[in-house]
């Protein structure tokens, strides 16, 4: 039984008139823009290993809602599944040297070729070396707006964090024993997954790696800042007050 409500046939009217107008008074430049934002922002996290770059753009994730691409993670997680990828990176993963530059470009490549990341992607991990990001901004260039977050701390600092660190076997969560615990011991508070240390979380492993980010990626930080697109934060401070800082350098999107 179906009855005639005239406030809402009149009502459908308005609306589809509106439409109308305003598809002719504003038509979209182009198709395409419809589907995707026309200037996704990529949002990248730059700074040495333990200065907290997964946990603000994990911060950030739940935020924005836009996916968190580590490639740390995405490495990890070829070595758990055995994959060719990954009994090559373990190799120089665990003696704390960067992976080879052309397998991370096409591993992250792929992943930002997904639809997921058409509305925009935080980067944590990469870019890591001159040429990634390079090849980075070639890849970019005219149709995305990247955002550069150099998230600072002192080497004696990194070396107390991740000495104390442990993380998320199955999501990647981040904890430290002391400032961050979780509220379970040895357990995810967000997924519930086993908390394990990392085997490159070694004092001797981590030593390397602060080498590693100082020739390799510190170099970094000068290339963004002739782009005008790096942004500074201290991060001896309160995971908190890094993100409230962190999202005051994050344009607002403009629709
Ligand atoms: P952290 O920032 O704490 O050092 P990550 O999880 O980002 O940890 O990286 C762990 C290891 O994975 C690095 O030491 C390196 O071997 C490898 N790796 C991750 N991202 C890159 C990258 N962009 N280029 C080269 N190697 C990488
Ligand atoms: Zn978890």
């Amino acid at each position: 039984l179906t009855h005639f409500n005239p406030m809402k046939t009149l009502f459908k009217h308005i609306i589809a008139g509106a439409l109308m107008a305003g598809s002719f008074l504003f038509p979209p430049a182009h198709s395409d823009e419809i589907q995707s934002k026309p200037n996704p922002l990529v949002l990248i996290m730059l700074g040495p290993p333990g200065a907290g770059k997964g946990t603000q753009a994990s911060m950030l994730h739940d935020q924005l809602h836009i996916p968190h691409i580590s490639t740390g993670d995405l490495l990890r997680e070829n070595i758990r599944q055995e994959t060719p990828l990954g009994k090559q990176a373990k190799t120089f993963m665990d003696k704390g040297n960067l992976v080879p530059d052309q397998l991370i470009l096409d591993m992250l490549f792929e992943r930002v070729a997904q639809a997921d990341c058409a509305q925009g992607y935080i980067l944590d991990g990469f870019p890591r070396t001159l040429l990634q990001a390079e090849s980075l901004q070639t890849r970019l260039k005219g149709h995305a707006q990247p955002i550069v977050l150099n998230l600072d701390l002192a080497d004696a600092q990194i070396i107390e964090r991740l000495t104390k660190r442990v993380v998320c076997e199955s999501c990647g969560t981040p904890y430290h024993l002391a400032y961050s615990p979780p509220k379970k011991k040895g357990i995810c508070d967000k997924c519930s997954g086993k908390l394990i240390q990392r085997t490159d979380d070694t004092e001797a492993v981590i030593t390397k790696r602060l080498k590693v980010y100082h020739d390799q990626t510190a170099p970094l930080i000068d290339y963004y800042n002739k782009l005008n697109i790096l942004h500074s934060i201290d991060c001896n401070q309160p995971k908190e007050k890094i993100f409230s800082e962190v999202v005051a350098y994050i344009p607002k999107p403009s629709k």
